[in-house]
């Protein structure tokens, strides 16, 4: 297959990046690079999704990985996995035998799947601030991108995927779910919750957003992106965290922070040389949220969360501080000025500053949660799943169905708009459409 009729077939099935904020596949490798990397390191502590992927789909990932290296002219393709994933490490090994493909297997490390750490870690190079992998002639896909990718090739659009649902249910599992799928059948599958009133995180602990409303869990529903559905007991270490209020942050930043700058010398960004050091924008902080000297370079947080929930000795609030800086500069349209070139002395740190996995889980407090091994779940049926019109970055798509139709899994539900970088949406299952709004279409399966 020539690569614009690839590009093609992944836009018309939807492809979104799966391991991040859901960026339009089509646009992403409509460039050269020289690399392509198969990110499988799937980072955050407790999720299972990436491995249950690649553990019953390595021959369609490899297939999908050629097939992308061939679209963007690469002549090199590295998979990278956990080197604790023995047996996938061994199954990809005996199916790259003979092809020009390597295998990378990391430490269990945190943030090891984050793009710019990843290549930094493989290549020896850094992304530029606020650049992307191609800058540095590389192209970075999620596991789950790369097997949707395989489906795409024959036609067959994104209406699946893996989610890991683990902590405070009975039964912890990875489900396969049809997107739109309400989260409450995923904990219901799984035995429902083994605490009363727990907290509800999509995703993982480090970076996943926590919905704690009473009816979250009835109108959250699994997206192209969700890896992880988390629970947690209100109240927990991460939940307080997550739900400080700005004044708090701002009284206990002004009090607390010593200038210690472990948030700088631990953050993954400063560690692969980019000018940025968060104990500024902490400094900054104590004046208010304004365009401070030192707050501008909030933009360059990924927001892992390493300084806030790992590093900080008095469990301040800077990945959380540099959001609010940035949200505020982007409503004054403020944009970063700073510099963006990486800086030599720095981009060989993360080596030798990297947080191992089991240390993070028991800062976090969730030590109790990582010896779970979700069981291989169920593949859902849910009898209704609502499906949202933005789960990708760009333009939310336009629904192209109208109540009372009928329709068949993977039919097209949601079309991109004119001239705007979107993502097609397709039903996930088979039904009648029962609702369409802005937002999102309902199918009532039958
Ligand atoms: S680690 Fe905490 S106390 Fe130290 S400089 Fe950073 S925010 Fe301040
Ligand atoms: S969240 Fe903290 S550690 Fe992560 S990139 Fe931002 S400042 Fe650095």
């Amino acid at each position: 297959m020539d690569a614009s009729s690839l590009l093609q077939r992944i836009r018309d099935a939807g492809v979104v990046g799966q391991g991040g904020a859901g960026f339009p596949a089509h646009v992403k490798f409509a460039a050269a690079a020289e690399t392509v990397i198969a990110n499988g390191c799937e980072c955050e502590p407790l999720l299972f999704s990436d491995q249950r992927l690649m553990q019953q789909h390595a021959p369609e990932i490899v297939e999908a990985l050629e097939a992308v290296m061939a679209a963007v002219g690469a002549r090199r393709g590295i998979i990278a996995i956990k080197r604790k994933y023995t047996d996938i490490g061994e199954r990809f090994a005996r199916l790259i035998a003979g092809r020009p493909l390597e295998l990378a297997r990391l430490e269990n490390f945190y943030p090891a799947g984050d793009e710019h750490v990843l290549v930094n870690e493989l290549l020896g190079r850094t992304i530029p601030p606020l650049g992307l992998p191609r800058d540095v002639g590389a192209v970075v896909s999620n596991v789950g991108t790369l097997f949707s990718i395989r489906r795409a090739m024959e036609a067959i659009p994104v209406t699946r995927r893996w989610v890991t649902v683990t902590g405070e249910v009975r039964r912890p599992a990875v489900l396969e779910v049809p997107i739109g799928t309400a989260v409450e059948e995923c904990i219901a599958a799984c035995g429902g919750p083994a605490v009363p009133d727990p907290v509800l995180v999509l995703g993982g602990p480090m970076m996943g957003r926590f919905a704690d409303a009473p009816d979250a869990p009835r109108r959250e529903v699994v997206t192209k992106t969700t890896g992880g559905v988390l629970l947690l007991p209100r109240g927990h270490f991460l939940h307080r965290m997550a739900t400080l209020s700005v004044r708090d942050m701002q009284k206990q930043a002004a009090a607390a922070c010593i200038q210690c700058r472990y948030c700088t010398d631990l953050c993954p960004r400063h560690n692969i040389g980019h000018s940025f050091e968060t104990h500024r924008v902490m400094r900054a902080f104590g004046g208010g949220l304004g365009a401070a000297p030192g707050a501008l370079q909030a933009f360059l947080c990924s927001e892992c969360g390493v300084c806030e929930l790992f590093a900080c000795p008095m469990r301040l609030s800077p990945r959380r501080i540099n959001a609010l800086f940035k949200a505020r500069f982007r409503e004054q349209q403020i944009a970063y000025e700073g510099p963006r070139e990486v800086v030599p002395a720095q981009s060989g740190l993360n080596r030798h500053r990297k947080i191992p996995v089991a240390r993070l889980a028991i800062k976090l407090d969730i030590w109790k949660y990582l010896e779970i091994h979700p069981v291989e779940g169920e593949a859902l049926q849910p009898a209704q799943v609502t499906i949202p019109l933005q789960q990708h970055a760009g333009a939310a798509a336009v629904a192209c169905v109208q109540p009372g139709e009928r329709v068949t899994e993977g039919a097209l539900i949601g079309e991109i708009p004119e001239g705007k970088l979107g993502a097609r949406v397709h039903a996930s299952i088979a039904g009648e459409v029962t609702r369409v709004d802005g937002g999102s279409v309902t199918i009532q399966r039958g």
